[in-house]
């Protein structure tokens, strides 16, 4: 039995964050610590294997990068050796092949890209395959913490959702079908991107999760919540022939460049990888986004 309010945003009749006022979703429903839901009641709905299936996701998702974010520790901290899953799964999800040195010919990313490369003092400021890596433990690191503080998840509903992002629609005109998960973007200015709500919050879609594997529920959380959290914008996805994205230096290149370092699915699959000890993805012409297997963590 889940703890189940009014939103308060709507029973004191709150202001959105973003454009338009509209809300579609009414109530929220706490479904165990730190993981809470909003969905529009309805008899009947959600179902109770919905709350089971989405309170299970959450917390796998954030077991997921707990451990991801250790073993990134473990390299990027404590210098310990790569495993060979942990090399294989960075050159999986980052094209950070050891030799690749990223950007173009010309205008190279790295300085060099040796797996366990020895310890020297002048190496620490390198742009090198240790920065790389403890990129990618910076972003896993603030996704733990989100995900660990509190997991909030708001239902799609796609076929009864009449409101698109604070605006009234009519529901042929919202088109979500299909659609596992979304944020809404709300980056606009250099100051809106040190604020928690720069970005809407995260979106499920509560029937589908109904059809996912556990794995692949928790990829859609986190992959989501690489969008909210860190802005990322690179939607290529693990079963498009060009995943991953180019390796290129996320600092320098346009926001809206695709770039392994900023890329949802190149992050989400890591953690799931790290966490479960396989390389995971979802394939060319394969539905493994839907059915990555594993069990609870
Ligand atoms: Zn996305």
């Amino acid at each position: 039995m889940s703890l189940t309010f009014t939103k308060p945003s709507v029973a004191l009749g709150l202001p959105r964050m973003g454009a338009g006022n509209e809300r579609h979703t009414d109530t929220n429903a706490v479904l165990s610590a730190g993981v809470m839901i909003a969905y529009k009641a309805r008899a009947g709905y959600p179902t109770p294997q919905m709350k089971d299936k989405i309170n299970r996701a959450a917390v796998q998702a954030r077991n997921i990068v707990r451990i991801a974010n250790d073993a990134l520790a473990r390299v990027v901290m404590l210098r310990g050796a790569e495993s060979v899953l942990f090399t294989a799964t960075m050159a999986r999800h980052y094209s950070l092949t050891a030799g690749n040195l990223g950007g173009t010919l010309a205008v190279p990313f790295l300085k060099d890209n040796i797996v366990d490369k020895p310890f020297s003092l002048k190496a620490l400021t390198d742009i090198d395959r240790r920065w790389v890596l403890n990129r990618i433990r910076e972003d896993m690191l603030s996704i733990s913490f989100h995900l660990n503080t509190g997991v909030y998840l708001i239902d799609i509903d796609d076929g009864v959702r009449d409101v698109d992002n604070g605006q009234r629609k009519p529901l042929n005109q919202i088109d979500n079908d299909g659609t596992v998960g979304y944020v809404q973007r709300r980056t606009h200015t250099a100051a809106s991107s040190i604020c928690g709500f720069r970005n809407g919050e995260i979106h499920i879609s509560f029937a589908e999760f109904l059809d996912y594997s556990l794995n692949s529920c928790a990829c859609t959380i986190i992959h989501e919540a690489c969008h909210k959290y860190l802005s990322f914008r690179g939607d290529v996805y693990g079963f498009y022939a060009n995943y991953p994205p180019p390796l290129t230096d996320p600092r320098s290149s346009p926001a809206g460049t695709a770039s392994s370092l900023r890329n949802c699915d190149s992050l989400a699959w890591t953690a799931v990888s790290l966490a479960t000890g396989a390389v995971r993805m979802d394939n060319n012409d394969s539905d493994d986004d839907e059915q990555c297997p594993g069990n609870a963590i």
